[in-house]
Parts: structure tokens; C-alpha cells; sequence
């Protein structure tokens, strides 16, 4: 079997969001952890340079809600700062962007991947929990305007919700419009408190949508760090379509992402595989060399696994919000 090239580490920061998804945070679901149980920036910095003698150069911040962890571009900035990282990026739902993208961008920020689910309001706020589409947009074109590009736009399309031709069509129509990649993510079960697995909506299915609304669209070559996404264009567009499908294909063999829980857990992979428990080691003053070692392990054991060698069950009952998506 290949390896992988595992160069991507995704962390979370916090597991606190200022929405509340159905699909993943709804209201009155979140046990959150304790505050002196999420990893401070201090250790996040340590393991980041540690991983990066491990091969990784990218860094994505992620949540619950990155924006709302107190001092985010201050963490931005310790993680730019670190030999071998390069690319410090964050996954955020853009309601507090458009104040911060400045900010995040000089700390050394190079993009954002920002998550829209609907074009219409209504639906915004019903998948949401807030009326909050606006500020998102807003932060999308600031996070254009301050070059923390390209900007990639994240739909996870939900049965009932989002799944009508109109909101497929709207939600595709921003990457024609604008220099963006909107990107549907196919919905994955996580726990009980969240949707059915019925739910899904297959990307073969959305991507036959736009096509019937704006013609075939044309495969891109992906980058060395994009992963399991795929990309296309559609004709005359300033952006770009991907597709991430978690659910109906197997992209093991592309998945070069390790990621960090807030509470300081590595997950080699979102669907299953065992955590790896680093926050104990730190907290407990092991020293560089333990650490590296115990690191390297993870980093090699990623780079051969695949769902299929995993005798671990595939969809583990887990929470998105405290892994980051
Ligand atoms: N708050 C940030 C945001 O909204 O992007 C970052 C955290 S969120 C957990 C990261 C990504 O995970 C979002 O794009 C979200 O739509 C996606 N996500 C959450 N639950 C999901 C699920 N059950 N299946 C697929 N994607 C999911």
C-alpha cells in the first residue's frame, strides 16, 4: 500500500460555537468541556512545533467556533511564527470575519474556509439557530478584500433542509458570482442528539443539480495538501465547485489530515480509529523527546491507515463540534 504524505493537521480550538447547526451543535445538546481541560495556546504551540518536525505544514483552526476563543489571532500568529508551518488557515461560519479578517490576516493567516449553508435566510436561520446570513457574507467578501484567499465556501447539504434544486443552485451560483470555491460536504452521522443518518444527501445527486442548472462542469487538478476534496469549474465562473464525499466514496488514500481535539486528543481519522491522548503527557511535563516519539508513531501509523485495515467500527458515535469538522 502507498503512504500518505500526512502534512495537515486540523485543530481544534475551542468547542464552543455562536450557532447552534442542527447537524451538529444543536440547542440544549452541548455537554462543553471544561475550561482547564482545553489545550492553552502555550501547548498548542508546543505540539505544533513538535508535529511540524513530523512532517506537517499546514495548520487549520477549527471548532465549535474558532473566532469566539479569546486572542485567536495571537495563536494565529504563535503558529506562522513556527519553522516548517506553511499555511495557517481557519474553518469559521463568518459571523465575527468581517471584524477580525484584518487582524487574523496580519498574524500571518493565509486563508479561511468559511460555512454557508443556505443563500436564503430562512432557511440560514433554521439550520443555524440565528439570523446571522448577512454577517457571514460580509465576512466572506471582507475575508476576500484583506486576501485571506482563495476563500472556500463549506455546504453540508441536509435532507429536508437545503436539499431543493433552488437552494443547491443559489448556494453554486456564489462561486460563478464571486472568486470562491463553494464546496458541498456530504453530512455525516455523528450522534444521537444531532440528525439521522437518513439524512444524507449523496454529492453525485447535488453535483447533478448544478449540472442541470449551469451545463457539465469541468474537472480541476487538486493541490498537494487539498485531500479527499475535488474540484471542478463551471463555464465562464470566477470560482471553482468541490465536492467532498466522506459518506459515499473512500478517500482514504487522499486523507493526509491528522486532528487535534480541543481537549488535546489526536484523531487519525473523523470516521474511527482510536484517539491519541496528549494532553495527560504534556500536563504530566514529558519532554520533547517522548513527545516527538510518541507523535512520529501517529504520523506513521496515518500515513498506512485506511477504514478497510482499521479494526475499529466505521462511524463511531463522536460530537463535531469538539473534533472541528
Ligand atoms: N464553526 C466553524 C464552522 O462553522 O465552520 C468550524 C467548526 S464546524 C464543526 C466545521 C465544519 O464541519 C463545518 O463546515 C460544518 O458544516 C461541518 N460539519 C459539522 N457537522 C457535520 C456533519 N455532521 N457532517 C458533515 N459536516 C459537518
Amino acid at each position: 500500500m502507498q503512504k500518505m504524505n500526512v502534512n495537515y493537521l486540523r485543530i481544534s480550538v475551542t468547542d464552543r460555537c455562536n450557532l447552534r447547526c442542527t447537524y451538529c451543535n444543536p440547542l440544549g445538546a452541548c455537554d462543553f468541556i471544561a475550561h482547564e481541560e482545553i489545550l492553552t495556546f502555550e501547548e498548542i504551540q508546543r505540539l505544533v512545533k513538535l508535529f511540524a518536525e513530523c512532517g506537517i505544514q499546514k495548520v487549520r483552526l477549527t471548532g465549535g467556533e474558532p473566532l469566539v476563543r479569546k486572542g485567536i489571532a495571537e495563536l494565529v500568529r504563535r503558529l506562522a511564527d513556527i519553522s516548517g508551518i506553511e499555511e495557517v488557515t481557519l474553518t469559521t461560519n463568518g459571523v465575527l470575519l468581517a471584524a477580525m479578517a484584518t487582524e487574523l490576516k496580519a498574524a500571518g493567516a493565509t486563508r479561511v474556509n468559511v460555512s454557508v449553508d443556505s443563500m436564503n435566510r430562512e432557511t440560514y436561520q433554521r439550520i443555524t439557530g440565528s439570523d446571522a446570513l448577512a454577517d457571514s457574507l460580509s465576512g466572506i467578501r471582507k475575508a476576500i478584500e484583506v486576501g485571506l484567499t482563495p476563500v472556500r465556501i463549506n455546504s453540508v447539504i441536509v435532507k429536508g433542509l437545503n436539499d431543493s434544486v433552488e437552494e443547491i443552485t443559489a448556494l453554486a451560483r456564489m462561486s460563478v458570482d464571486l472568486p470562491v470555491t463553494v464546496r458541498f460536504i456530504e453530512y455525516c452521522p455523528t450522534d444521537t442528539k444531532t440528525l439521522a443518518a437518513s439524512s444524507y444527501v449523496p454529492n453525485s445527486e447535488i453535483c447533478r443539480m448544478v449540472e442541470s442548472k449551469f451545463g457539465s462542469l469541468s474537472p480541476v487538478a487538486s493541490g498537494y495538501r487539498d485531500g479527499p476534496a475535488v474540484y471542478f469549474k463551471m463555464r465562464d465562473s470566477a470560482g471553482m465547485i468541490g465536492f467532498i464525499s466522506g459518506r459515499s466514496s473512500m478517500f482514504c488514500q487522499t486523507c493526509n489530515r491528522l486532528r487535534l481535539t480541543s481537549d488535546g486528543k489526536v484523531k487519525p481519522c473523523l470516521y474511527a480509529a482510536p484517539a491519541y491522548e496528549l494532553k495527560g503527557l504534556l500536563r504530566s511535563g514529558a519532554g520533547d523527546e517522548e513527545l516527538l516519539a510518541l507523535l512520529r508513531t501517529i504520523v506513521d501509523q496515518k500515513a498506512r491507515y485506511t477504514k478497510v485495515n482499521s479494526s475499529v467500527e466505521i462511524f463511531e458515535k463522536f460530537s463535531m463540534q469538539s473534533i472541528g469538522g
